[in-house]
């Protein structure tokens, strides 16, 4: 590249990336946020001041190596940038689209303050997608075979995080997954304007390549229980997910154009619905769509509906925009779409028509009090504050708990009481011998990055157990 800044120009304010035009992309599924070019890469790479104590990757649940990937990138050299990401994370292209960069490494970042912190998302997203149109990935290396055999159920980044780390130890992994599909929620639940399919696929298929079996269609605790697994391998790892919807419990849930965000993203995304009628996955969404919730989940239900073209979506949510748990650009994103959203808003009561359809949602307003249990302020019902919205379909998007199939199934395994899986948290092991576990079935809804580290932590201490066994 001709007239490469020379490092360091940390005063060039951040630069976020393109994005598809709003009114475009509301009525397409192609991502939206549409990434670097090399010049402006290479560009923002030299803002990084590669701070000697590394705030920004101390900050990242996986530690990637950013102040070093980003330097190489400066440099252009970018098979050895993506080489770097790799020492510690197989799965840049799908961290560089999804994780919440502003509550891990640029929140750390030195520049967040004055200029915008060093696009380091974005860069990594560059990285990944550049090497891997390039042709410069190559499966990492893996040890010779310990003849030693790992379970991992499901196929979120959890279970993927544990198979990667596994079989480049050299022990043999094979991955349980009760869809048709590879992915875990990065596959049936962030839509494809976020996360293309392909993306995804390609990450996977690495592991494929590393000589990781990926089984799909398999639903473990009904085709196969974790006791007749435990016959066939020495260690099961369980990153079962959070899909099992959380109701509202409000009247009238059960009329017909309600939705829970789980059956919603999953006929939209993973049967691509939006797709309709060249694929045969129905949908209604009617005129008027409302949605209720304000983490990552709502906004996916809200900008997935949009798309399928009626003629308005509102967002319900009880609290103010700064307690939304959902990430920033991505409410910005939703807004610009056109997204109505009513904040300090809670549905109380669906009404229907007499054929048993969702016709209105009768709404209260709320106001914050104290703060609960979890720290932030409670929504309370303001008295005499009660209005109705016209709809057609609604989606509940206000939370999952784990998944509970395997708790049901497996004798011993204690869990608490929302159903999440009880295990020791640096190691993940579970009450029951050679069973470990981790991500979104012990945390409840976290992050594609919690789940990764907890998916590396487990790796350790299976790996560790393992070789005890074989010395
Ligand atoms: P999952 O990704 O849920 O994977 C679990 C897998 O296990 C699934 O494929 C499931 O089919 C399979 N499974 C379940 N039971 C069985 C069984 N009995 N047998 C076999 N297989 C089974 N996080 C972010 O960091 N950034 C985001 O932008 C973001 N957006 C999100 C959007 C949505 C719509 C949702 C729902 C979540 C989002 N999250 C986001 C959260 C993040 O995706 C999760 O925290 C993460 O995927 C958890 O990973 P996991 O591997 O634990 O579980």
């Amino acid at each position: 590249m001709e007239n490469k800044p020379k490092k360091p120009t940390p005063s060039i304010k951040q630069n976020h990336g393109r994005h598809q035009d709003p009114v475009a992309r509301r009525s397409n599924f192609d991502e939206v946020a549409l990434g670097f070019g090399l010049e402006e890469a290479v560009t923002e790479a030299a803002r990084c001041l590669n701070c000697k104590n590394k705030p920004c990757e101390l900050a990242c649940p996986v530690n990637v190596r950013i102040p070093e990937f980003v330097d190489l990138v400066h440099k252009e050299d970018l098979g050895a940038a993506a080489s770097k990401i790799f020492e510690t994370s197989l799965f840049p292209a799908i961290c560089g689209r999804v994780c919440p960069q502003e509550t891990y490494c640029e929140a750390a970042c030195v520049l967040k303050d004055r200029f915008g912190p060093v696009s380091i998302g974005r860069l990594e997203r560059f990285t990944a997608d550049y090497a891997r149109k390039n042709g410069l990935i190559k499966p990492p290396a893996c040890a010779p075979d310990t003849g030693r055999k790992v379970a991992c159920v499901g196929s979120g980044p959890t279970s993927l995080a544990v198979a990667a780390e596994l079989r480049k130890l050299g022990h043999a992994v094979t991955v349980f997954e009760a869809l048709h599909e590879f992915g875990g929620v990065l596959s049936y639940g962030i839509p494809t304007f976020r996360l293309p399919r392909e993306v995804v696929r390609f990450e996977v298929d690495m592991l494929r390549k590393m000589g990781v079996r990926l089984l799909k269609n398999v639903m473990v605790g009904k085709s196969i229980t974790i006791d007749e697994l435990k016959k066939d391998f020495d260690v099961i790892y369980i990153g079962s997910g959070a899909g099992l919807p959380t109701p509202m419990n409000a009247p009238g849930e059960d009329l017909v154009g309600v939705y829970s965000s789980n059956e919603f993203l999953t006929r939209v995304n993973l049967m691509e619905a939006y797709k309709f009628p060249a694929v045969d996955t129905p949908y209604y969404v009617g005129k008027r769509v409302v949605v209720v919730g304000g983490g990552n989940t709502a906004m996916d239900s809200a900008r997935c509906a949009m798309r399928l073209k009626p003629e308005r979506v509102t967002l319900l949510y009880r609290r103010t925009r700064a307690e939304m748990p959902a990430r920033g650009e991505e409410v910005e994103n939703a807004m610009e779409e056109g997204i109505k959203f009513e904040f300090l808003t809670a549905p109380v009561e669906l009404e229907g028509d007499e054929k048993g359809r969702l016709k209105r949602v009768k709404c209260v307003r709320m106001e914050l009090g104290a703060p609960d249990a979890s720290g932030r302020r409670r929504p309370v019902p303001q008295k005499g504050s009660e209005f109705y919205i016209e709809a057609d379909s609604l989606v509940v998007a206000i939370g999952q708990s784990p998944n509970p199939v395997i708790q049901q199934t497996t004798a011993g395994l204690s869990v608490n009481k929302w159903g999440g899986i009880i295990t020791e948290e640096a190691t993940g092991k579970t009450s029951l011998d050679g069973i470990y576990a981790g991500g979104d079935v012990v945390r409840g809804g976290a992050t594609v990055l919690l789940a990764m580290k907890d998916g590396k932590a487990a790796a350790r201490a299976i790996h560790e157990k393992l070789s005890a066994k074989v010395n």
